[in-house]
């Protein structure tokens, strides 16, 4: 069995994303106090680096983390394990061919049983190793955006369901589960697709005050659409649609979201040149600290409702994650450049930072031109821009 270290970590507080890269040692010795930490999480030991019992980094609230989220290793696909209080959570499975990989991670961290299965399409890099997960972990629910697909491995996916006796559900848009004391919900596909990407199942995450977004490989047609809907997509950490591709993550959507971390499931030289640069270049204009699976291996994001931390298996400096970010021109350098806009998401009133009636923090949304905030459908606040 792989051993998964902790080697990197990051601790993030309400409305602020503290940058720890460098403290490593002190990221194992906040892991190593909390006895709710699956043995594999745990340093190996022996490396000079086991850490005393009960130390803690930070308000030492991240240690007794009840939720965590595992964007494990499987290369160019994707499978996010989630956990809160002792329930499980499988959100795709990777490639057929990572299907024991992700077993054992799963059964690594202690799973026994799955409360939910979501396949977010039916592309062979999601659905492929559910079918052994199933085949391995009896499950109570399995979900996906269609219930029948030509292919063989979304026919194992729907046999191995099947076995146990089950059979895939097409969940609604606005249907909640608990796992645990968080909260899921299906926030979209709010129309249906042709393009199979577009058809993913996008879910929600709250846990406390901290939230996740899972987008499997939603494009930007869909991503349009959702925040049409209006739904509340807020979130601290999105999971970066469809591996990075320029295709989605668009700015209207990112600015949106507004999270302070994307992590992005994406195999080493992959022959789709994912992720692309207009993608990244977009998630740094919109001030997002990225996370990759091809550089960090598994990534962990540990929750304890008020404050999370994200762990990874490989340490990957700062500012090979995020060159513009770490250069000292802050979050905002895009906007050294040009005027920044300040939209409220409820009245779509489109504000100049001086103005005196800006939205509360949690309703803005920020545009660094004025004409990109009007294609979104913004209009002019009288007062600063009349
Ligand atoms: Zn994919
Ligand atoms: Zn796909």
């Amino acid at each position: 069995m792989q051993e998964y270290k902790i080697q990197q970590e990051k601790v993030r507080r309400p409305g602020l994303l503290a940058r720890l890269a460098g403290l490593a040692l002190a990221a194992a010795l906040a892991l190593t106090g909390c006895a709710g930490i699956p043995a594999g999480m745990l340093p190996s030991g022996g490396q000079g680096e086991a850490p005393a019992q009960g130390e803690t980094i930070g308000t030492g609230e991240t240690g007794d983390a009840a939720f965590q989220m595992h964007f494990i290793d499987v290369g160019q696909a994707l499978s996010v394990l989630v956990e809160c209080d002792g329930q499980y959570m499988l959100y795709d499975g990777g490639n057929v061919a990572d299907g024991s990989l992700v077993v054992s991670y799963l059964d690594s961290q202690g799973v026994e049983q799955l409360e939910y299965v979501f396949c977010s399409h039916a592309h062979e890099d999601h659905v492929g190793g559910l079918a052994a997960a199933l085949a391995y972990f009896p499950t109570n629910h399995v979900y996906a955006p269609v219930t029948q697909n030509d292919t063989a491995c979304f026919e194992d996916f729907v046999k191995y369901t099947q076995q146990q006796g089950l059979a895939v559900e097409v969940p609604a848009v606005g249907t909640s589960w608990a796992l645990g004391s968080a909260t899921v919900q299906l926030l979209g596909p709010v129309k249906s697709y042709d393009d199979t990407n577009d058809t993913s199942l996008v879910l929600r995450i709250d846990y406390g005050e901290t939230s996740f977004l899972l987008t499997g490989d939603m494009e930007s047609d869909a991503e349009k659409d959702l925040l049409e809907s209006g739904a509340n997509l807020d979130v601290d950490v999105l999971q970066v649609g469809h591996h990075g591709s320029e295709t989605s993550s668009s700015y209207v959507f990112l600015n949106a979201v507004l999270p302070e971390m994307g992590i992005i499931s994406v195999g080493a030289g992959n022959s789709y040149g994912h992720p692309h640069e207009a993608a990244l270049s977009r998630l740094r204009d919109a001030g997002v600290d990225t996370y990759r699976t091809d550089l960090m291996g598994t990534i962990t994001i540990s929750s304890d409702g008020a404050n999370y931390t994200v762990g990874s298996e490989h340490y990957v400096p700062d500012e090979q994650l995020n060159p513009t970010l770490t250069d000292g021109g802050g979050q905002n350098a895009s906007g050294s450049q040009s005027q920044t806009y300040i939209g409220n998401i409820n009245s779509k009133k489109l504000h100049l930072p001086t103005c005196s009636s800006l939205p509360a923090e949690q309703n803005q949304v920020l545009f660094s031109s004025f004409d990109e905030a009007i294609a979104a459908g913004y209009t002019p606040c009288s007062n600063c821009l009349g």
